[in-house]
């Protein structure tokens, strides 16, 4: 049976990192999509392991030969999903998981309609700019344009199966695990 394509999207700093990190102690045999960006790393971020770290050049030029299954330009950075990985997991059973923007799972939900798709949010918005302040690693520029963005965002949630709250961040993650689980049972799925 063909893997299942999960698409995890929310604002930034809803959680969706923790989450993913933790989805992933807990699920190993679940695939996870490692992304490309032009955005430089954050410290402790590794190459291709956060991401693949590319140049604005290589980027298009990968683009333009089809390597991307989706993108998008987000904060004025770009971000792009590598075709191949995906269509490999799928192909050999393993389900998968892209944390990508609503942009990007606009596009998913193209070639993959029955992908599942799963909106994680923050409890509150003053929860949220906590959060991303918090973090410490955007400028005041950077932190302001991201709660911006969070309105536009949310208002892409018609797209998505299902919405988890983060509040307490395991048991976002039992959530996710449980739609996953239930997923695989569907008879449609058969
Ligand atoms: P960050 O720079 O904080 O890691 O990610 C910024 C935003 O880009 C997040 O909303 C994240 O989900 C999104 N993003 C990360 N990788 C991809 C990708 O491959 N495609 C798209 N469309 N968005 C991505």
């Amino acid at each position: 049976m063909q893997g299942l394509l999960l698409v995890i999207s929310g604002p930034s700093g809803a959680g969706k990192g923790t989450i993913c990190r933790a989805l992933r102690e807990k699920m190993p045999e679940v695939g996870y999509s490692i992304s490309a960006t032009t955005r430089p790393p954050r410290p402790g971020e590794k190459d291709g392991e956060s991401y693949f770290f590319l140049d604005r050049e290589r980027f298009l030029q990968m683009l333009k030969e089809g390597a991307f299954l989706e993108w998008a330009e987000v904060y004025g950075e770009l971000y792009g999903t590598p075709r191949k990985p995906v269509e490999e997991a799928l192909a050999r059973g393993q389900d998968i998981i892209l944390e990508i923007d609503t942009q990007g799972a606009a596009q998913v939900k193209r070639y993959y309609p029955e992908g599942v798709f799963i909106f994680i949010v923050p409890p509150s918005y003053s929860e949220l700019e906590k959060r991303i302040k918090g973090r410490g690693t955007e400028s005041p520029a950077a932190i302001k344009d991201r709660l911006a963005w969070v309105k536009k965002e949310m208002a892409q949630l018609d797209l998505y199966d299902y919405v988890v709250i983060n509040d307490q961040v395991e048991e976002a993650v039992a959530k996710i695990q449980a739609i996953i689980i239930a997923e695989k049972c569907r008879t449609k799925r058969l």
